[in-house]
């Protein structure tokens, strides 16, 4: 019997609906495998401003640190659109990020057969889709340094520096290799090395770490071609990882590609401390409190924490099960019903798969 302590983070809107959901599900996963699960709550972007004055209060940050893991929901909504920058919910999952050294975002992209008709492609291109996006979330030109604009010789101009040391790359690729062991040992490394001395370096990085794994194949793709690749033939992927800038729209465009927003969840591993989960779509103010939310997402999210944070690889599974079941049975949430048929609510579906985790044991 394992015991792990929890920070959870609801957030706005939906947020606190399927983050509800999750915690469900992870109770009943606790009763069947016999861990104990200690939750504790935290307050974070638009409601935190309204309770305390900012997106992040100090005391979340701390009880995150001390905890295992964290599960967010989503954060903002419309209420605080138009709110000063330092009062915007979404300060708060980048202060977040920033402060707990949340250096690797990782996003699954998984078909399911039973959703097919949700995918923008056709079913024979994505169907068998299995893939994992890892990010670098810390660096590069996001976060480099000058990023201005200024007056050369009397011309307006404007910089931004795409900064990275050689350490916060190796250990992004490495993470991915060590992800790809336990997948399907294939790293696709996307960079632009035909335009940039990052990419350059980066290449160079790449075919060191994959010394260190060679059970792993590596094939590195520039990043416009992985765009496309994307789309033309999803299923050729296993482990793609790149830098925050091509991450970020990479990432983007991959969730898409299996149609549903409601199904993706997402980690970013710390560099030592806490790691944290959430699902990648945000709060969706037009269905908040509705009942109406997808929780799929959310409940995911707590499965890779299960595996990647506690190493519950059994307990992961389970849910994966369940999730898998429960589709196969016909259950959606309103997002993914195509047909309006077997339309079921947030509580129902969280029902419907604690009851296959429970039934299991
Ligand atoms: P962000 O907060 O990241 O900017 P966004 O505002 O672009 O996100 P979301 O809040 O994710 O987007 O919502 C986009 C659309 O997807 C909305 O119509 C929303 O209702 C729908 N949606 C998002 N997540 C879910 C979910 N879990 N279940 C059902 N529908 C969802
Ligand atoms: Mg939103």
């Amino acid at each position: 019997m394992g015991k792990y302590r929890i920070a959870v983070l609801p957030g706005d809107g939906i947020g606190k609906e399927v983050a509800k959901g999750a915690v469900e599900v992870l109770k009943a996963i606790g009763t069947r495998f016999d861990h104990h699960f200690e939750f504790v709550y935290g307050l974070i972007g638009g409601e935190a401003i309204d309770r305390e004055g900012t997106p992040l209060p100090d005391e979340t940050l701390q009880m995150c640190n001390e905890s295992d893991a964290v599960l967010l929901g989503a954060v903002g909504g419309p209420k605080w659109d138009h709110n000063p920058p330092h009062l915007r919910p979404e300060r708060g999952l980048l202060k977040i990020r920033k402060e707990m050294n949340l250096f690797a975002n990782l996003r699954p992209v998984k078909f399911y057969d039973s959703l097919a008709d949700s995918s923008p492609l056709k079913a024979e291109v994505v169907k068998d889709a299995d893939l994992l996006i890892v990010r670098e979330l810390t660096g590069g030109l996001y976060f480099g340094k000058p990023s201005e604009r200024r007056i050369e010789s009397g011309e307006e101009v404007v910089v931004d520096t795409l900064y990275y040391k050689r350490e916060e790359m190796k250990r992004i690729i490495k993470t991915a290799f060590e992800l790809a062991q336990k997948r399907n040992r294939k790293v696709t490394s996307v960079d632009k090395a035909n335009v940039l001395e990052s990419s350059r370096m980066w290449r160079e990085i790449a075919e060191e770490v994959a010394k260190e794994f060679p059970d792993v194949e590596l094939e590195h793709m520039l990043v416009d071609n992985a765009a496309m690749q994307l789309i033309r033939n999803p299923k050729q992927f296993d482990v793609l990882v790149t830098e925050n800038m091509f991450g970020d729209i990479l990432s983007d465009e991959a969730s898409v590609l299996t149609g549903s927003l409601g199904m993706l969840p997402s980690a970013s591993l710390s560099i030592s401390g806490p790691s944290l989960y959430e699902p990648i779509h945000g709060s969706a103010p037009d269905i908040a409190g509705q009942n109406k939310a997808n929780p799929l997402a959310m409940i995911l999210s707590s499965a890779m924490m299960l595996r990647l944070s506690f190493g519950l690889h059994q307990e992961a599974d389970a849910i994966e099960k369940a999730v898998q079941q429960v589709l196969a049975a016909g259950y959606r949430t309103a997002d993914v019903a195509k047909n309006g048929k077997h339309v079921v609510s947030t509580t129902q579906m969280v029902e419907e798969i604690k009851a296959r985790i429970l039934d299991d044991s």
